[in-house]
């Protein structure tokens, strides 16, 4: 029986991407990434990586520093119970620098070459398996691999599709990805236009209602990311801080109204307490953007 598999990204799907990862310390686990792929595993897929890796024609990074660099993210999900079948890379790039790497090559997502290698090595069913990742070439080379595809998209990073490939799915990371893919072994059948509940898109002759509705779908979706990422979010201490913060910005603001409101109307007592709720309103923010960081 052939194998079912999970093609993984590598840059912001499982890792931090810090721009070109060139040295083993650089690698970083992104948050809840062992945990799914154990699930995953769990569920009997193959756990396939395929990354674009053009820093190597573009002198960047050389295969052995690569090698070392897959050894190093091998190890840190090892650590955590976790791992990977298999790494595919594509070194290849038309701009690059190496002569050796500098072509076009159909291994480089958005073409699937490296999902259809994997799946001839590997004896995978390419339409029992899905393809995960953070950006456009990586759904368009799923697609075309005729693979499910699920996008990982932060809210914080949403932005519109240019290239006009549809994901199957989106989620805020792999924890949400584990989720759709257990719902979807559940009922096959289903598709993503079915369990979404978004606005259908309607025939409409006008095109500033289409734009309006384009944008208020955009919204929609936008606040749904965020929900999402509160519901698969990990918990933090800065989240929760930021969180008690809020509450007394909140009644700095009571306070102030009720100095204007009281009869004697204490203008300063009102600035006073103005001021206290900018400063806290300011340390909410600093602790949400260091849980951001961390
Ligand atoms: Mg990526």
């Amino acid at each position: 029986m052939p194998n079912k598999a999970i093609f993984l990204d590598r840059d912001d799907t499982l890792i931090a991407d810090p721009g070109y990862i060139s040295k083993p310390e650089q690698v970083k686990l992104l948050d809840g990434v062992s945990d799914a792929l154990i699930e995953l595993n769990g569920m009997g897929y193959k756990l396939v990586i395929v990354s674009n890796q053009s820093g190597i024609a573009r002198g960047i990074v050389t295969e052995k520093v690569l090698g070392e660099i897959h050894n190093r993210l091998k190890q840190l999900l090892a650590k955590d119970g976790a791992s990977v079948d298999a790494i595919y890379y594509c070194p290849y790039h038309v701009d690059g620098t190496i002569a050796k790497y500098s072509k076009k090559s159909d291994m480089r997502k958005p073409n699937p070459g490296m999902l259809l290698q994997a799946a001839d090595e590997m004896d995978i069913d390419l339409s029992q398996s899905w393809a995960i990742g953070n950006n456009d070439s990586d759904i368009e080379a799923g697609s075309r691999a005729n693979c499910k595809t699920i996008l990982i998209n932060h809210p914080s990073r949403y932005k519109q599709s240019e290239s006009g490939s549809k994901p199957d799915f989106k989620a805020v990371n792999m924890k949400e990805a584990v989720n759709i893919i257990k719902q979807n072994n559940r009922s096959p059948e289903k598709n993503s236009d079915e369990q979404s509940d978004l606005p259908k898109k309607k025939m409409n002759n006008n095109p500033e209602n289409d734009k309006t509705e384009e944008l208020l779908t955009g919204i929609l979706e936008q606040l749904r990311g965020s929900r999402r990422d509160n519901m698969f979010g990990e918990f933090s201490i800065m989240r929760l801080m930021a969180g008690v913060v809020q509450i007394v910005v909140l009644f700095c603001l009571l306070i102030s109204v009720w100095f204007i409101m009281s009869p004697t109307k204490q203008t300063n007592s009102a600035l006073i307490s103005l001021g206290f709720a900018m400063v806290f309103q300011l340390m909410s923010l600093t602790f949400y953007m260091m849980q951001g960081r961390k």
